[in-house]
């Protein structure tokens, strides 16, 4: 590859838009953010245009050669539309990721989920060919695989949605209208709502002070340990299925001084048998809230080689 080619990844959230440019050799150049302001599709737009045009100010934009996006949600690869239900951003569906992008620019745009995207920057940390399972934890719960580089996709691009596996069946209802999911009982909003049937409406305040309060409100904490014991279930079942090498848990909620991550990796361990117990790496995320645009950066960058350059 030529290390002057650049690539613009770009993480679409909820609240916020992260970007940055930079390449697989040279890491992320630089990082920044843009608040979601405008809940709807021309305000996302709206964004997307403005973080183009101060590249194209810059001059930076005559050494981009593509866009990576990462967009929270299901993309399905036969489609390329996203599917399904995206409950922080609901008006962002049935529709291509890349086309936010003005195609009159006329440069090639990839996009993927957000949490294999993280898995995707994750793997950089390890050894080439590393198997590498990346946890996102905050309003979701989400995960990608990487084996030697490349993202496990599944049969429709469906795979790896560890929020949405059912850990409690016939239980508290998930934002995907089913029963059970580990994300309605260990993400940001799927405590505060298992709090709500508990009688505690804590529905202002966000993970950081929720995680807080458990350390003295024995309701808050029953909430908070019955989320972790399921997420341990769930990321245990996730190691015995796919044997990575690596485990690494990322997005806000990780970054959490009060995040119990110790605990749920003990716990995690005791589902394990020996011989995977003890090749087995559990470790916080490297990049902290920069690895959705790394992994952009890289998805960019290693589609563009393939497409365009063999
Ligand atoms: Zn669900």
């Amino acid at each position: 590859m030529n290390t002057d080619q650049l690539f613009l990844g770009i993480d679409i959230g909820g609240s916020s838009i992260k970007y940055g440019v930079g390449n697989r050799k040279q890491g992320l150049q630089s990082f920044q953010s843009l608040p979601v302001t405008q809940k709807d599709l021309s305000g996302l737009e709206g964004l997307i245009v403005q973080i183009i045009s101060e590249m194209q100010i810059s001059s930076v934009w005559n050494g981009i050669k593509a866009i990576g996006i990462g967009t929270p949600g299901l993309i399905d690869r036969k489609t390329g539309q996203l599917v399904g239900i995206n409950p922080n951003l609901p008006f962002w569906i049935d529709i291509r990721p890349e086309s936010i992008v003005p195609p009159d620019l006329s440069i090639p745009v990839f996009s993927d989920n957000d949490a294999n995207l993280m898995a995707l920057a994750e793997s950089t940390q390890y050894p080439l060919d590393a198997c590498v399972l990346g946890i996102t934890i905050g309003s979701g719960i989400g995960s990608g695989y990487v084996v030697a580089s490349r993202i496990y996709h599944g049969s429709n691009g469906f795979a790896m949605e560890l929020g949405h596996v059912c850990v409690a069946p016939g239980g508290a209802l998930c934002n995907c209208g089913r029963q059970g999911c580990l994300e309605a009982y260990a993400a940001e909003k799927g405590m505060r709502n298992r709090l709500q049937e508990r009688g505690k409406d804590l529905s202002r305040i966000q993970l950081a002070e929720l995680l807080s309060l458990a350390k003295t409100d024995t309701v808050v904490q029953d909430v908070v340990d019955t989320g972790i014991s399921y997420m341990a279930l769930a990321v245990g079942n996730a190691i015995m299925l796919l044997d990575p090498d690596v485990v690494v848990f990322g997005g806000g909620g990780s970054e959490i001084a009060d995040y119990p991550l110790k605990e749920l990796i003990k716990m995690i361990r005791s589902y394990l048998p020996e011989p995977v117990n003890h090749r087995i790496k559990l470790e916080k995320a490297h990049m902290g809230n920069k690895s959705g645009v790394l992994g952009a950066i890289l998805h960019a960058e290693s589609l563009f080689a393939d497409t365009w350059e063999r």
